[in-house]
């Protein structure tokens, strides 16, 4: 038996890392364990988040955003620029000093607030102990008052697609093409498929993306997800919904090797050929040998640690924050959950809005909503009114050239609280928090209208998306206010 500590961490993702911190931040002696190490041994903390999904995939996402932006848009404003040359291998190396810059923060992080990070792959045991088995397979087991389960999740693998090396490849290999294939294919159009698909056609990948789905982005509202998918499809992604991929084939030698995809649709089977594949067709819990069978803590049937809407496993005092229970796989709802737990452990009553958790995907122009989307409404016969702006009518969309899409906000009908908001546009990531912030605040759309906006701002659509609710938006003609009846 090693050191005891109030609270033991297991996984450093941003479910974990701000939980740990949270806990050091309230005077609680806190370790936070994890088993990612770089090839010397070191460890490697961030998760996911930080080493392989939302940070790389956005230094990529900017990268070959700007080289389109060089490429193409730079015309329109007056500017001639020579030859654009592309480096990948440098493109790569920016955001692996991105990664390491950032994961390297959080070891600082966790030195200023008395943090301790054991490396290893942790195991709860029965009385709130924690076995720690480092790479030479020794074991260690510390004693904790609490623990919080925060590992995470991986990439979910499918039987006709196995990832073969750089060939058929993860979320993780996508972010790590030499250089861009010709032929890409990707196997989902969920989010992370959309993002990777746009970094490697923005720099000049032929890109198709099989979705078994008939629906495209079925959690978006969907008047965005069909602008979503004209957007794309304008931008060179060819999205065939109602395609499922059934097998395929790594064939050639070495770097000439390409795969056959052989793929369903309405119209019989098919078969395809790329140079690189990426299997993009989500993410589930990393929860196998985490637990020891007598710890007292449940999965449910989908392998996700069993929690209530406070983050308690069965077990007193064993928690689980992050992609390792329900809710969206969002770096930022894990963040709240470590935080609320570890504030709960603290004795405060901490909570979460569920219901008030923006998603994002990082296309361009972005997709950003929260809250409901239509029709969730229309089916639940809530009555609601909308009001839409166009970013074609926004001064600062024109003169920065990005009209494209709009921002939707829905009200109640009887309250005229806001129930939810919907953009695809410029910054739409960062508008949408203004909506956060007022559906947290339990704002009406008449709140948000008599809310000052600086001139000229991207977020004056927000403003006058809600004018648009009561039918007196200022720059676009109104539509009158509709009262839904059931
Ligand atoms: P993770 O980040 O997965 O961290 C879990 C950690 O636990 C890992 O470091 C793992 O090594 C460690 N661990 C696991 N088991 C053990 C064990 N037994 N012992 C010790 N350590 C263990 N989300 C967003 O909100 N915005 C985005 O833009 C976004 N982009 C993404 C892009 C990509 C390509 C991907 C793949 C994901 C993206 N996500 C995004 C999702 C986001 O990364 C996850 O929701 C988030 O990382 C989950 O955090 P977590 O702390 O629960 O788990
Ligand atoms: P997400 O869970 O949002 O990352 O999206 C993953 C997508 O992959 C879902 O929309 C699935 O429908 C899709 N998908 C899963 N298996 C296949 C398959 N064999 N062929 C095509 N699409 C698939």
């Amino acid at each position: 038996m090693s050191e005891n500590y109030q609270v033991i961490v297991i996984g450093s993702g941003p479910a974990g890392y701000v939980a740990a911190i949270r806990c050091a931040q309230l005077g609680m002696k806190t370790a936070c364990v994890e088993k990612w190490v770089d090839d010397k041994g070191a460890i490697k903390l961030g998760g996911t988040c930080l080493n392989v999904g939302c940070i790389p995939s956005k230094a990529l996402l900017d990268s070959s955003h700007k080289y389109v932006e060089a490429k193409h848009d730079f015309d329109i404003h007056g500017i001639s620029v020579g030859s654009i040359e592309m480096d990948v291998a440098k493109m790569l190396a920016r955001k692996d000093k991105i990664v390491t810059q950032l994961t390297g923060g959080i070891g600082g992080l966790f030195k200023a607030n008395g943090v301790d990070s054991i490396i290893g792959t942790g195991k709860v045991l029965a009385n709130k102990q924690v076995e720690v088995t480092n790479a030479a397979g020794e074991q260690v087991i510390y004693q904790a008052e609490n623990i919080i389960i925060a590992a995470g999740s991986v990439p979910v693998e499918i039987p006709p697609a196995p990832l073969i090396d750089d060939v058929v490849v993860d979320s993780t290999g996508a972010l790590e093409f030499s250089e861009v294939p010709k032929r890409l294919g990707v196997i989902g159009a969920g989010v992370i498929g959309l993002e990777l698909g746009s970094v490697w056609a923005r720099l000049g990948a032929e890109v198709t993306v099989l979705e078994a789905l008939d629906d495209f982005l079925p959690a978006a509202d969907m008047a965005i997800a069909k602008e979503t998918k004209k957007v794309l499809k304008k931008q060179g992604l060819d999205i065939r919904l109602g395609t499922r991929v059934t097998a395929t084939e790594v064939v050639g030698k070495g770097k000439a090797r390409t795969v056959n995809v052989e793929y369903s649709d309405a119209e019989g089977t098919k078969k395809e050929s790329f140079d690189k594949l990426i299997v993009c067709v989500g993410r589930r819990p990393l929860s196998e040998n985490l637990l020891a069978a007598d710890c007292g803590v449940n999965l449910d049937e989908r392998g996700f640690v069993f929690v209530n809407e406070q983050c308690q496993t069965d077990a007193r005092d064993i928690y689980a924050v992050g992609d390792i229970v329900r809710g969206p796989m969002l770096a930022h709802k894990g963040s709240e959950e470590g935080v609320m737990v570890a504030e709960r452990i603290a004795g405060k009553k901490t909570q979460i809005n569920y219901d008030n958790i923006p998603g994002v995907i990082y296309t361009s122009p972005e997709i950003a909503w929260v809250g409901k989307n239509e029709q969730e409404l229309k089916a639940s016969g809530q009555d609601y009114n909308v009001g839409i702006f166009p970013f074609a009518a926004s001064g600062r969309a024109l003169a920065a050239n990005e009209t494209t899409g709009m921002v939707k906000i829905i009200a109640d009908a009887t309250t005229d609280r806001v129930l939810g908001c919907h953009i695809i546009g410029p910054s739409a990531a960062d508008l949408v928090q203004q909506v956060v912030i007022a559906i947290e605040f339990g704002a009406s759309s008449e709140d948000l209208a008599l809310t000052v906006f600086s001139h000229p701002t991207l977020s004056e659509a927000v403003h006058e998306a809600a004018l648009a609710v009561a039918g007196h938006a200022i720059h676009i003609p109104n539509r009158p206010a509709r009262k839904k009846k059931k």
